[in-house]
């Protein structure tokens, strides 16, 4: 199956209002905060706020969002085109370009609220950039604009967890054609490279990563695609994701068996890691804490006797971003909302021999919990 027409542009978010809206919910979490303006340069942020996909360049592309009045967005004069030709235009903001020979620092700068004593940067802007803002603004205290923007980021709109259910269909398409690809014989690296390309045909404008660690490199989470072949029996870790036309990103792992038995171990882990995943996205619903999905895995993980094989977190948040708020971690007392989306991925890993992860991304409904994604998570046994 080739790009089925599944991933729609952002206008099939009703792009006006939803940016609309939330460029008015920035401003009023700016004024809650008690910053005058958020300076907002390329990345998931201003694609968040505009909708504008902008490249990140070294001439400064910043919307300039105060927490009362109008929002304007600076932009390099050649990259006004583009600008336009984004959502940007039909959000009627106000375009201020500038160009080659004049200073961006001090034309962003003289478009902050008279008066403005504090601001808040996108956690991303490159640091030469803050630094001439500081530079053109000295008596203006700079902070990260995360935690602002992470109060309306983590919340996502029906529009939002639709996109983020289409990428899962879109990922959940990859994994149920891996055996055309993962089979004995092959390198990782060969096998990666198919998946990028599967990635892309299935619905995604691109890959964004793609773990396919096999044998021993099955214990390493983040392992890298490297020459080693993949052996028949070989326990096979692939986790992938990529960003769909509409920005929003998939991220899926399922363990595979490469053509032949597992390990003679393998079965025993692989039902508590199944047990635990399952009994993570059932506890998924209003009102309980980050942390307690994180316990209720991590509880029967450590009661089977693995608790030091689980060495990392449970899961991340995802939207225009892979890892984004909320983080599913020992210690994250959030309690969670509808609408909030995150990946629930207990892991097992035993250093030198093999490993298994399972993860979904759950969506937090108004009652409990959706997986968005829906390929099963039974053991699979590839044909060699
Ligand atoms: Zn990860
Ligand atoms: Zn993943
Ligand atoms: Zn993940």
């Amino acid at each position: 199956m080739t790009n089925t027409g599944l991933s729609t542009p952002e206008a099939a978010l009703d792009e006006t209002s939803e940016h609309a809206d939330r460029l008015r919910r920035a401003q009023a979490e700016a004024r809650r905060t008690g910053v005058d303006a958020l300076l907002v340069s390329p990345g998931a942020d201003l694609g968040y706020l505009t909708g504008y996909d902008a490249p990140p360049l070294e001439r400064l592309t910043c919307l300039v969002l105060p927490a009362d009045g109008d929002p304007r967005l600076v932009v390099p004069a050649l990259e006004e085109p583009a600008a336009m030709a984004s959502p940007v235009a039909g959000l009627g903001l106000e375009v201020v370009s500038w160009q080659e020979t004049e200073d961006p620092y001090a034309l962003t700068v003289s478009l902050l609220p008279s008066g403005a004593t504090a601001v808040a940067v996108d956690d991303r802007m490159w640091a030469v950039k803050a630094l001439a803002l500081a530079a053109a603004a000295p008596h203006v205290r700079q902070q990260a604009a995360g935690p602002v923007l992470r109060e309306l980021r983590m919340r996502k709109t029906p529009a939002e967890v639709a996109a983020l259910r289409e990428a899962g269909a879109a990922i959940d398409r990859v994994h149920d054609r891996m055996g055309e690809w993962l089979r004995p014989g092959r390198t990782e690296r060969e096998v990666a490279a198919d998946i990028a390309a599967g990635i892309v045909a299935e619905g995604h404008a691109r890959a964004d990563f793609g773990v396919v660690a096999s044998g021993p490199n099955a214990a390493s989470p983040h392992a890298e695609p490297s020459d080693r072949t993949v052996e028949p029996g070989d326990v096979v870790v692939v986790d992938i994701g990529g960003t769909t036309f509409a920005g929003y990103c998939s991220d899926s792992t399922r363990t595979y068996v490469a053509g032949g038995e597992p390990p003679a171990d393998f079965a025993a882990y692989y039902a508590v890691l199944l047990e635990a995943q399952h009994a993570q996205c059932e506890h998924v619903r209003p009102g309980v804490t980050a942390e307690s999905v994180d316990a209720v895995g991590r509880g029967i993980i450590v009661a089977a006797g693995y608790g030091d094989r689980f060495v990392h977190r449970t899961g991340h948040g995802i939207g225009r971003e892979t890892h984004e708020e909320p983080y599913v971690v020992a210690g994250n007392t959030l309690e969670l909302e509808p609408g909030m989306a995150f990946s629930v991925e207990p892991g097992i890993y035993l250093p030198g021999r093999h490993g298994a992860r399972i993860e979904d991304i759950v969506a937090v409904t108004d009652s409990g919990g959706e997986r968005l994604n829906q390929t099963s998570r039974e053991l699979r046994v590839l044909d060699a």
